[in-house]
């Protein structure tokens, strides 16, 4: 790293990640495996924030299967959720079944999003080629004749600027590097928000089951040891009125939906302890221009419903690397090149947010609006109860999505 006349650090790398999510943190680890010099800018000082999903998916199992390093990754701890179930009122329901799935890990493992990222950052770290910079908030982007040169980041050393052939913006939903960039967003609409918010586990609980419904409210419950990760899913824009209503009466609802949290929910003692995340699902129209490609949410924000959106964005982080590896090694990355990866991921994209807008028009949305109880389960619901091999389907879209990608070799660079 060199310093500039005006005292800027300045950096020199083949690829530059902004974001060291789920995306950036896989792609870099892939990319730096096949011998690109690879750096990841992460804004926080760490990857411990409540608000990341847990789940990580029997394609990534999968991936990490294929990487050899499955067995390291299951010591740590973790949860195996072999059959997503949920309540419909008093109807416990049975929604997917991983166990026919021809992957190597039947299930999907829970485990705090930021003992995934240590992992991957972990392994990541055995390749000279990888650098990871925390507490790198990118800001801008450098442009050179027209394309995208790289990009300029607040450090606290001061300004940092990394020159690289590519920068790969795998920022997350509220994209600084899409925005800079000007990329036009399809906005897909979302009707829901969620609250996040822990409360305090008992080993009497009853056992992992992840959703809730009663009477127009639906809970999530993610079980983390000695607490439980609770999202309680609102109407769009609905936080305020629910404030307005008092504390009290949000405490209410949580038990009348989870029973056995009853006097539990004092835990909330205010508002503070109650995090509003706002639910968006939207899309690049085009993910990359000359020097520049966006991946995971940064592409494409997902909406929490079915839990696939850390999946999708492993999964486009892997087809980028397949991808651009060469390309990197030689130095030639054209805008052809940068296009393949969106050919390659749009379709899968475009078919889990309509999974996902369809769920949330006809079946969040309405449940919802329902004060009166859910009498009978609705028909799929139903179908899924009674014939157990149907619940293969969803095992298979929530497991393995549309378009599950496998990490090639990494003798990339001998082949260069
Ligand atoms: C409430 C909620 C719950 C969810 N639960 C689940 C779930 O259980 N399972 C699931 O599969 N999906 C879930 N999702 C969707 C999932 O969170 C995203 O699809 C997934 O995290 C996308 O991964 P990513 O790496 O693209 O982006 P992110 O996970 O958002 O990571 C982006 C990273 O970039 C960093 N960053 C942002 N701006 C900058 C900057 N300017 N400079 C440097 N770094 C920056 C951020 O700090 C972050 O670390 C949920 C979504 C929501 C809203």
């Amino acid at each position: 790293m060199e310093r500039d006349n005006s005292g800027s650090r300045r950096m020199n790398v083949r690829c530059c990640v902004v974001g060291g999510g789920p995306a950036g943190m896989v792609l870099g680890f892939l990319l730096a495996r096949t011998g690109v010099e690879v750096v990841v800018l992460e804004k926080h000082g760490d990857f411990l924030r409540d608000f990341r999903g847990d789940t990580v998916h029997p394609s990534t199992l999968e991936l990490i299967y294929g990487l050899g390093i499955l067995d390291d990754f299951l010591r740590r701890p973790h949860q195996e959720l072999r059959t997503v179930g949920a309540f419909i009122e008093d109807f416990a329901v049975t929604v997917a079944d991983f166990s026919h799935l021809p992957t190597h890990c039947k299930f999907v493992a829970l485990m705090p999003q930021w003992d995934f990222l240590n992992f991957i950052a972990e392994k990541a770290k055995a390749y000279p080629q990888f650098h990871l910079l925390m507490e790198s908030d990118v800001t801008d982007l450098l442009a050179e004749n027209g394309q995208v040169a790289g990009v300029r980041a607040k450090t606290p050393q001061g300004l940092l600027e990394v020159r690289a052939d590519l920068t790969v913006g795998a920022d997350g939903r509220h994209s600084t590097v899409r925005a800079k960039a000007g990329m036009e967003v399809m906005d897909l609409g979302a009707p829901i928000d969620v609250l996040w918010m822990r409360i305090g586990r008992r080993p009497s609980d009853p056992d992992q089951t992840l959703g809730r419904f009663r009477a127009g409210k639906i809970l999530v419950t993610l079980n983390r040891g000695d607490y439980w990760q609770c999202a309680y899913v609102i109407a769009k824009g609905g936080f305020e009125a629910i404030q307005q209503k008092g504390l009290p009466a949000f405490r209410e609802g949580i038990e009348s939906v989870a029973p056995f949290f009853r006097g539990r929910t004092q835990e909330l003692k205010d508002w503070d302890d109650i995090k509003l995340l706002s639910v968006a699902v939207d899309r690049l129209r085009r993910w990359s221009r000359t020097g520049l490609l966006c991946i995971g949410d940064s592409a494409h924000a997902m909406s929490p419903i079915g839990g696939v959106g850390i999946n999708l964005a492993i999964q486009d982080a892997v087809a980028a690397a397949n991808i651009l590896a060469r390309p990197l090694l030689r130095g030639a990355v054209t805008d052809g090149v940068l296009r393949e990866v969106q050919r390659r991921r749009e379709l899968p994209t475009r078919l889990t947010q309509g999974f996902q807008v369809f769920a949330h028009q006809h079946l969040i949305d309405p449940a919802l609006r329902s004060r009166a109880p859910i009498r009978r389960l609705p028909l799929p619901l139903k179908l899924l109860q009674q014939f157990p091999v149907l619940r293969r389907i969803p095992a298979r879209m929530l497991g393995l999505g549309f378009r599950p990608e496998h990490v090639r070799t990494a003798d990339v660079a001998a082949s260069v």
